[in-house]
């Protein structure tokens, strides 16, 4: 059986907050702002692994009252759902991003986000795809207030 998930994010743009998006960090003025690296990417995609698993959220596992995860590396945590997905029998075929942020430009970025995904996942760069749109100048996305991101996983059974 193939389990599909979705996940979705939002966070606000400050001034002097690192931009990091699918664990890298990318130049820009304004960065993402959160409990941990605010990686909005990262969250989704975390978000969509453990909905196909019915493992509760990102809050459950990584709950921002706690500070063991105040700047966190979303990275590592997405390792951790990986470890978690392992160890309950399922295996990832597939992960689908969109974020959506009026700027940077990330399509100069794109694949070095889609090889620290994949490698967090312990699976191929073909099995991840990451898009991205603009808000059109329209809503929080549009005037540069935030940046937010959706995401589908589906897993399979691990043999
Ligand atoms: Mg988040």
């Amino acid at each position: 059986m193939t389990r599909v998930g979705i996940g979705y994010d939002s966070h606000r743009l400050a001034p002097g907050r690192p931009l990091i998006l699918g664990g890298v960090a990318i130049d820009s003025p304004v960065g993402l702002e959160g409990h941990s690296d605010a990686d909005v990417l990262t969250h989704a995609v975390i978000d969509a692994l453990l909905g196909a698993a019915a493992l509760g959220d990102i809050g459950t596992h990584f709950p921002d009252t706690d500070e063991r995860w105040r700047d966190a590396d979303s990275i590592a945590l997405l390792e951790q759902v990986a470890s978690l997905l392992a160890e309950r029998g399922h295996a990832v075929a597939n992960v689908d991003v969109t974020v959506v942020l009026e700027q940077p430009k990330l399509a100069p970025h794109r694949a070095q986000m889609v090889d620290r995904i994949a490698a967090a996942l312990g699976i191929g760069a073909d099995r991840v795809s990451i898009k991205a749109t603009t808000g059109e100048g329209i809503g929080f996305i549009g005037r540069g207030e935030g940046a937010a991101a959706l995401a589908t996983a589906a897993l399979e059974p691990a043999h």
